[in-house]
């Protein structure tokens, strides 16, 4: 029950959000989102429209990502996908003591996924913000199941050497791993090798809920092979349909439904258009700070990085600025589909004045 005369709370817009990789869901995805908040893709054989809307979702995430026969599904996030990742190199494992290997770059979900599955988390020095195959390589061992790489870094946007990678997996008789939860979204539209057609990448992490302008809660957890899906499902005794690799049990139905819509309007001329004018206003505010003498990481992906003393990044917060820094404490510009010139324009003005 509403009191009356008080305004439901207003969530926070996006006017000034910097650091975020979260954004405004495409207008068709909040429109299947509402439409489908009462289904749950966990149970398939009751709620068959959702369920066929999430086969069409992961259909384009392989499209997207190389892979003509994919497998997988709309997960809650990139978390989760990368959780699942871990589970099932360890499910499928000859080791009983494995582990995995992955740059320090790598997100803080492979420490909670490591944490929770009992497995060992090997984490290789970074040579120039990427991963670096021969320190990979030297951490790998016969108990090593899984091999991470990134392919856009949630600090510095890098993407790792993905095909050098594959082979220190091969090496290992480990499955490849590849993380592009935030560019897998953008990726498709450079030069890089990322992807499943550019290497022996086995699972991926693609999360619909950043770059791609779906509603939250909506990941990407993508297989090429049967086999590892199968190495997650559990039996599901009251449900009609007979196994689940999810992780989840109920899940949102608005996250897959926001999914199919978002990548149905904009995959591929939508995603491209935004990852240009994403490119080109992360190449112009590392101009613009450059210029003011700041130190910059260059932006591979739309993600800048700028060395900014402290007492600033607190006196930008104070206009309400949105911004977090790195680890090395960096400020972080996330050219995100809400990001325009005019909020970066005004957010240097700012930086000018303060
Ligand atoms: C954001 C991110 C994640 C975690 O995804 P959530 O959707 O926040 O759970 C994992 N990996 C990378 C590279 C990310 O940028």
């Amino acid at each position: 029950m509403s009191k009356q005369g008080t305004a439901p709370p207003e969530p926070q817009d996006f006017e000034r959000v910097l650091s975020s990789m979260c954004t405004v869901p495409h207008p068709a995805a909040r429109e299947a989102a509402e439409r489908f908040l009462a289904t749950n893709p966990g149970d398939p054989t009751t709620y068959q429209t959702v369920a066929e809307l999430e086969r069409e979702a992961v259909a384009t995430l392989g499209e997207m990502t190389g892979l003509p026969d994919p497998e997988g599904y709309v997960a809650s996030g990139g978390t989760e996908a990368n959780l699942q990742a871990v589970r099932a190199a360890r499910n499928l494992a000859a080791s009983d003591d494995p582990n995995v290997v992955a740059p320090e770059s790598v997100h803080f979900s492979f420490q909670k996924a490591a944490d929770v599955l009992g497995v060992e988390l090997r984490l290789a020095p970074t040579d120039d913000r990427r991963a670096d195959p021969a320190a990979m390589a030297d951490l790998a061992d016969e108990d090593t199941a899984l091999v991470v790489a990134v392919a856009g870094t949630t600090e510095y946007g890098r993407v790792d050497p993905v095909p050098a990678l594959a082979e220190v997996a091969e090496d290992a008789d480990a499955l490849l791993h590849v993380d592009a939860a935030w560019g897998g979204f953008v990726l498709p539209f450079t030069d890089r090798d990322w992807h499943f057609g550019h290497a022996a990448v086995d699972t991926m992490t693609v999360d619909p809920h950043k770059m791609g302008r779906a509603v939250i809660p909506a990941g990407g957890f993508l297989a090429r092979d049967e086999r590892v899906l199968d190495a997650l499902a559990v039996d599901t005794p009251y449900l009609e349909s007979t196994s689940q690799a999810t992780l989840t049990g109920t899940r949102s139905g608005a996250g897959v439904a926001s999914a199919q819509a978002a990548m149905a309007e904009l995959w591929p001329a939508g995603y491209r258009e935004t990852y240009e004018r994403a490119q080109a206003n992360a190449e112009w505010v590392a101009d613009a700070l450059e210029t003011r003498g700041y130190e910059v990481v260059d932006p591979v992906l739309p993600l800048v990085a700028v060395d900014v003393p402290r007492a600033t990044v607190e006196a930008l917060r104070d206009r309400g600025w949105r911004v977090s820094p790195t680890s090395a404490g960096e400020l972080r510009v996330v050219c995100m589909p809400h990001v325009t010139r005019e909020m970066l324009s005004a957010f240097v003005d700012d930086l000018d004045s303060v």
